[in-house]
């Protein structure tokens, strides 16, 4: 059993659609349960509609059109009953937002959901006229339901139902034969209230039904050609990676690519459920895949990847020499502040620390400044080195070079113990230059970087 998702922009218009329901017909002899998001820029045009709605007018005509003009390319008939639900729902809801005058989370929710709603109707139907015999499901309605949701949004890590989604999914495999088309983002809560999953939530619904039904690989099916060594809006010539491990793909995530949230990789890793990045333009291209084990276990760097608009906070203190308790004194104001730290190195008297969602900046300096010397410097970037970085000095070395000759100043670095991710700061200013040079260095021009880097390792070693 697969799981197949595919997302917005594989989905833009009937041509895409097309291209998405034969590779699922492919796909057929692995018993392939679908994910689905909402069409293209639907998610955005419907929070727009709600806006509209709260400053008093509920008008979807547009959005109504398309997707019907989308239905009848594809030769379907829009007339019938699970269009007419939805078209009702959305009427109703933008009528209970023009009441209120703004848009309250649960309100926002289900007008959110049309959009999934919409686009698995379309694809089973579409499906189903093609011969593949497929039904379109919400989510709730196989199980996605969470205990613990906040503001009309709920937390992949406090999904618990995995045993019910999994008799409900191969119930409607074995018993009704059909190909379950599921809407990602969507799910209810326990008051049967419409709840999202947070936006690109999609991917995080192919990751709890994967790892309930213990899947033999969660496809993720986007619109490039997997994970690349760089952004490709920044290099240009940004390669293709075969494989990375879960780890590399966590730290990837986290230090700035977008392809893959983090949370959506946590549960197949717990699981240990591969999971593969495809690209729906070009479905015959291997594309990433993650894995546990890696085929090639010597050490490779994978990709680098940078996060801009950062705050560094140095804190110094003469009093921290020698004693315990005072990294706690300064994490204790973090905690309070609910701010979330995501590098740091020290010294015996000194911590610096960067963070990415910088708030309350004022009393963090009041407080810390009240046992320490505090200094915060915005406008920072985190560059990170992704791979199996054990060989860190050969990285660590190329890196300074290249930095060096540029005359780009390091501000801060640091080493993850897992040893998949080295990151230092720079001026945010530099962010986009030091990525070009060092991607030149590391990786580009080099028709395979992977022998490349053990080359020069072999030859340091
Ligand atoms: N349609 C939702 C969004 O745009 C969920 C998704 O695309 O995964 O955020
Ligand atoms: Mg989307």
């Amino acid at each position: 059993m697969i799981v197949m998702k595919f997302g917005g922009s594989s989905l833009a218009d009937a041509d895409h659609i097309r291209i998405v329901a034969e590779n699922i017909r492919k796909n057929i002899q692995n018993s392939p349960v679908i994910v689905i998001s909402a069409f293209g820029n639907t998610t955005n045009r419907l929070i727009e509609t709600g806006q509209n709605a709260a400053n008093g007018t509920a008008e979807f005509t547009d959005i109504r059109a398309e997707f019907e003009e989308i239905a009848r390319d594809l030769g379907l008939y829009t007339g019938n009953q699970s269009w007419d639900i939805l078209w009702q729902d959305l009427s109703l809801t933008l009528a209970n937002i023009v009441k209120m005058g703004y848009v309250p989370d649960n309100l926002k929710a289900e007008l959110l959901a049309i959009g999934e709603r919409l686009s698995v109707i379309i694809i089973a139907e579409f499906l189903t006229s093609t011969g593949v015999r497929a039904k379109a499901h919400d989510a709730w309605d196989v199980g996605i339901v969470f205990e613990n949701v906040i503001n009309g949004q709920c937390d992949i890590e406090h999904f618990t139902n995995f045993n019910g989604v999994k008799e409900t999914i191969c119930n409607l495999i074995e018993e009704e034969n059909h190909v379950p088309i599921i809407t990602g983002f969507i799910a209810k809560d326990t008051n049967n209230q419409v709840v999202t999953l947070g936006r690109n939530g999609s991917d995080r619904t192919a990751a709890i039904i994967g790892a309930a039904l213990e899947a033999d690989e969660i496809q993720y099916w986007k619109d490039v050609n997997g994970i690349l060594t760089a952004d490709p809006r920044v290099i240009q010539d940004a390669l293709p990676v075969s494989e990375i491990s879960f780890q590399e793909a966590v730290e990837l995530s986290c230090f700035g690519s977008e392809i893959l949230h983090p949370k959506s990789i946590q549960p197949a890793r717990d699981n240990n459920i591969p999971v593969s990045i495809r690209n729906s333009h070009n479905p015959n291209y291997s594309g990433t895949r993650v894995v546990h084990q890696l085929t090639d276990p010597d050490p490779q760097l994978r990709a680098i990847t940078f996060k801009r608009d950062v705050t560094l906070v140095d804190i110094c203190s003469l009093d921290m020499y020698g004693q315990y308790g005072f990294l706690a004194k300064i994490f204790q104001v973090f905690n309070d502040l609910r701010l979330s730290v995501n590098l740091m190195a020290t010294s015996e008297v000194s911590v610096s620390l960067s963070l990415d969602d910088a708030h309350s900046l004022g009393e963090l300096k009041t407080r810390l400044g009240s046992f320490s010397q505090v200094k915060i410097h915005d406008e920072k970037a985190i560059i990170s080195l992704i791979g199996n970085v054990s060989k860190s000095t050969w990285i660590i070395n190329k890196t300074f070079k290249v930095l060096n000759q540029a005359d780009i100043d390091v501000l801060m670095i640091s080493q993850g113990m897992s040893r998949a991710n080295i990151s230092f700061v720079v001026e945010d200013s530099e962010a986009e230059n030091c990525v070009g040079l060092l991607h030149r260095e590391l990786f580009s021009e080099k028709e395979d970087n992977v022998n490349v880097f053990k080359k020069d390792i072999s030859e340091i070693q």
